[in-house]
């Protein structure tokens, strides 16, 4: 049977480490034949992304601030010259002040709003225009979103405005490039004890009550999110655009603390 990515290329920003999103997303379409590139931020996450690029056998390795348009700029250079196409770009990157991500949401400051702002939501629209101009027979967009951006989530403050954000411009990508064939969908992941979760306060609470009051009563990995990541990359999600999908163990339909759930 071929396998589901054959033959296509993409690329993979947001990789710091092997607990990164990314990295469940990277696996879960290198083993079904996908062809990879990596962007990292800052000189300092170099010697931890090649070697994981190359247990995934790739060798394309760029270095990119989203912050930097320069930077993006040349990312797509780079690839342009290597690859001349691309099929899909995961864009699994966020960032915000972690000490706004505690207290008070009414208490951010512009100068981390706009960084914030800059950073999670603009930058996916920022790489999809770049990425949609080396995909001429159609292409796969996804970014990562959380449910702070619909219900208020202790702590996730700004974050849950930038993703809010963020969801919007989904849609309103979907819509433009749906007419050149591409597709721009979100995976709405549940909480994951990764690098940039940790800067969020209380998270481990947050993770343990997600674990005791979501319909599959457990919290979900990073492989879980790389396989739905998978159908949305593939031919699977052909159909599917504008789309945030929760991938959540179900926690986003929950109303109330579950009757079986122990204080916590
Ligand atoms: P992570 O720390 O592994 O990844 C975050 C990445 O963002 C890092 O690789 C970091 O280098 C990158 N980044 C930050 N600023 C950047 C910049 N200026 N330029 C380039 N890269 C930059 O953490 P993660 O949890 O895997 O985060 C990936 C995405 O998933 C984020 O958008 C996050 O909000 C989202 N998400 C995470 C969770 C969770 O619980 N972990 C849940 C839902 C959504």
């Amino acid at each position: 049977t071929t396998k589901l990515m054959a033959g296509k290329r993409g690329l993979i920003m947001g990789l710091a480490n092997d607990k990164s999103i990314a990295w469940g997303i990277a696996k879960a379409v290198a083993e079904q034949g996908a062809e990879l590139a990596f962007s990292y931020q800052g000189e300092a996450l170099k010697k931890r992304v090649e070697p994981l690029a190359a247990e995934v056998g790739s060798t394309e390795i760029v270095e990119c601030d989203v912050a930097d348009e320069a930077s993006l700029d040349a990312l797509f250079a780079h690839l342009e010259k290597v690859w001349g196409k691309l099929d899909f770009v995961v864009h699994a990157i966020g960032f915000s002040d972690k000490n706004e991500l505690r207290g008070r949401y009414v208490d951010t400051s512009s100068a981390n709003f706009r960084m914030t702002m800059d950073i999670s939501v603009y930058s996916f629209t920022a790489v999809c225009r770049r990425a949609a101009a080396l995909m001429p027979d159609g292409g796969s967009l996804l970014t990562l979103t959380y449910y702070g951006a619909e219900r208020v989530m202790p702590h996730y403050n700004v974050m849950g405005v930038a993703k809010a954000a963020l969801e919007a411009s989904v849609r309103y990508i979907a819509e433009d490039l749906g007419k050149v064939g591409i597709r721009c969908n979100a995976i709405s992941a549940g909480p994951i004890k990764t690098l940039a979760a940790s800067g969020i306060g209380d998270f481990r609470y947050i993770l343990k009550w997600n674990e005791l009051n979501s319909p599959l009563r457990r919290n979900v990995s990073q492989d879980e999110v790389g396989k739905s990541a998978l159908y949305l990359l593939s031919d699977l999600g052909s159909g599917v655009t504008g789309e945030v999908h929760h991938v959540d163990a179900g926690y986003h339909l929950v109303g109330m603390k579950a009757v079986d759930a122990p204080d916590i």
